[in-house]
């Protein structure tokens, strides 16, 4: 008998679309015992965002969380989503970092790895699918599913026969805005089943409504496993409820034989959790979004994007939004909007339509892109935006990370020596997040507190939309535009009011800064990069808008900005 077997996101994707990825480790725990005796193909558990929230957010090692969870699932495999060269963070890592990054992983308790590409470019998932399947792993490679003009269901089979060939045990159909329809899965599903050897796995997000259709139709071609999550962490932007595709499938020849009583205790148990975070929970991550047919576009970013240009009386510039995404995404070969060319191309969006000009602002992270650095797009970039972003700078063609020197050792020696870093896994950590892991690994991190329920921001200023929240994996940004190109000297978020200060250089964004391109005494002149500053994830050069001389600084790497904060005061 055929049997359809479930992963079950909960604890990782289901919270990440809708919790914000903010669910504790000690609001998992309890209930694991309990998910272990269910019999699913795995728990997702691990990955994704949840590394960087750990950290950032909620003073965890998430280290700790994957030996705990590991404690409690004895019989269920334990599933991690790993961004290819990218691990958990939103950059590619040099090879040592990766190769000691999986190991760690598997040592602590990662079963099963899903490893992706955002651009589908398999020289950037080669080196974590060896080193996993060195481990013993199993390992799921990926296909980050998306429609254009340039994706055909021929290209996403010849994907999966190149991650069969690096020795995949399974392959995941990761379809992270619900775009795909029942027959392009029952077509897709039925083709992989056909041509390769793989364990199909069908992982869908509801946003377009579609989806409980498509994992029907999935199953009709032969599908191995679908993603599911517990029903009150289900729909929206999040997976198809498990107990409702439990009982949809019982009695068929696809029967997944999971008990639903168990299920319901579960079930009662995750209600309270959602009650718990239910400050954090945005409606419009948990409703359907149709637009998303439309505009091939995730949901959850740009909904949160219109509904503050709603409440700022600002919706003339919605359609803009609407129509620059598509744009965008065509300029840079349509690759396929998933962390992180979802957050460059969405947040290169938003400056394109509210700085007034295409491409006048450019993240970082867009240059990169332009080189080869992200890989191989989909298609070619268009040749002028190119050359507009990056003039004649050389386009790379080899795999980007055989451009990165190795950085394990340096980042362990050097944490070692500042007494902060006591193991392979503190090392990685700093690897990985420079900016924010001293102060998580030196301990004085604070655990962010839960918001209550319904809370509103006081917003001032109502009537000139140049202040916009932008939502990234669940984050929101403050993002201040000005038509100027000149920043405001604004309200810090902790309420303590900046003066004006003659010549000073103030952030545009709610971020960090990373670096510090200048010290005082230092000649500046207009247009040259005097910092740099995290923010929405990407890395953003802030420019000094006028010739002189750098008088005074008022910020160091690590510290954190909101809008307006004053860095500078350049004279
Ligand atoms: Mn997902």
């Amino acid at each position: 008998m055929a049997k359809v077997r479930f992963t079950e996101t909960a604890l990782r994707d289901a919270h990440q679309s809708l919790l914000a990825t903010r669910m504790r480790t000690r609001d998992m725990i309890p209930i694991a015992e309990e998910m272990d005796k269910v019999g699913y193909f795995s728990v997702e558990a691990w990955g994704g965002a949840t590394f960087d929230t750990c950290i950032r957010y909620l003073n965890e090692d998430p280290w700790d969380r994957l030996r705990q969870l590991k404690s409690e699932f004895n019989k269920t495999p334990i599933q991690m989503l790993l961004r290819g060269q990218n691990l958990v963070g939103y950059k590619h890592y040099p090879d040592d970092v990766v190769e000691k990054f999986v190991e760690k992983s598997y040592e602590n308790g990662v079963d099963i790895f899903r490893v992706f590409d955002a651009l589908n470019d398999i020289r950037n998932m080669e080196k974590a699918i060896k080193v996993a399947k060195d481990q013993g792993a199993h390992v799921q490679g990926t296909i980050s599913y998306t429609i254009s003009p340039v994706h055909t269901n021929d290209d996403f089979v010849e994907l999966a026969k190149n991650l069969e060939a690096l020795d995949c045990d399974s392959v995941a159909i990761k379809d992270m805005a619900g775009l795909i329809t029942p027959t392009a899965a029952y077509d897709l599903v039925s083709r992989l089943k056909e041509e390769t050897d793989l364990l199909v796995d069908l992982h869908c997000h509801c946003t377009s409504g579609m989806t409980p259709i498509s994992y029907y139709a999935a199953c009709q071609a032969g599908v191995d496993i679908l993603d599911t999550a517990i029903s009150p962490l289900a729909w929206g932007t999040s997976q198809p409820p498990t107990e409702s595709m439990v009982a949809a499938l019982q009695g068929t020849e696809f029967d997944t034989g999971l008990d639903l009583k168990l299920l319901a205790h579960i079930k009662k148990y995750f209600e309270d959790i959602k009650e718990k975070y239910s400050g954090i929970l945005d409606p419009i991550s948990e409703s359907i979004d149709a637009d998303v047919l439309l505009y091939q576009i995730p949901g959850g970013m740009l909904s949160n994007l219109i509904s503050q240009l709603k409440e700022q009386n600002a919706l003339d510039r919605y359609g803009d939004v609407l129509d620059e995404m598509p744009r965008v995404r065509k300029d840079m070969g349509y690759p396929p909007l998933v962390t992180p060319t979802s957050q460059i191309v969405g947040i290169q969006s938003v400056m394109n339509v509210l700085g007034g000009e295409r491409y006048k602002t450019v993240s970082n992270e867009v240059k990169e892109y332009m080189k080869g650095m992200y890989g191989k797009p989909p298609a070619p970039v268009d040749e002028e935006i190119a050359s507009k972003i990056i003039g004649d700078e050389e386009v790379i063609t080899c795999r980007p990370a055989d451009l990165l020197e190795p950085e394990f050792d340096k980042f362990k020696s050097e944490g070692e020596e500042k007494g902060f870093v006591k193991s392979d896994e503190d090392a990685l950590t700093y690897a990985l997040y420079p900016p924010i892991a001293p102060k998580f690994l030196k301990g004085e991190a604070e655990e962010e507190e839960l918001q209550p329920a319904h809370s509103i921001d006081e917003n001032d200023g109502i009537g000139i939309p140049t202040q916009y929240n932008v939502e990234v994996d669940g984050d929101v940004y403050e993002v201040k535009i000005m038509p100027t190109g000149f920043m405001e000297i604004g309200e810090a978020s902790d309420g303590a009011a900046f003066q004006p200060v003659e010549g000073g250089i103030t952030s545009s964004m709610q971020g960090m800064v990373i670096k510090l391109n200048v010290n005082v005494g230092d000649k500046v002149t207009a247009g040259s990069t005097i910092c740099v500053i995290e923010a929405m994830k990407m890395e953003n050069d802030i420019q000094s808008e006028v010739d002189g001389v750098v008088e005074e600084i008022f910020v160091e790497p690590g510290d954190a900005v909101s809008a307006g904060d004053t860095l500078m005061v350049i004279k």
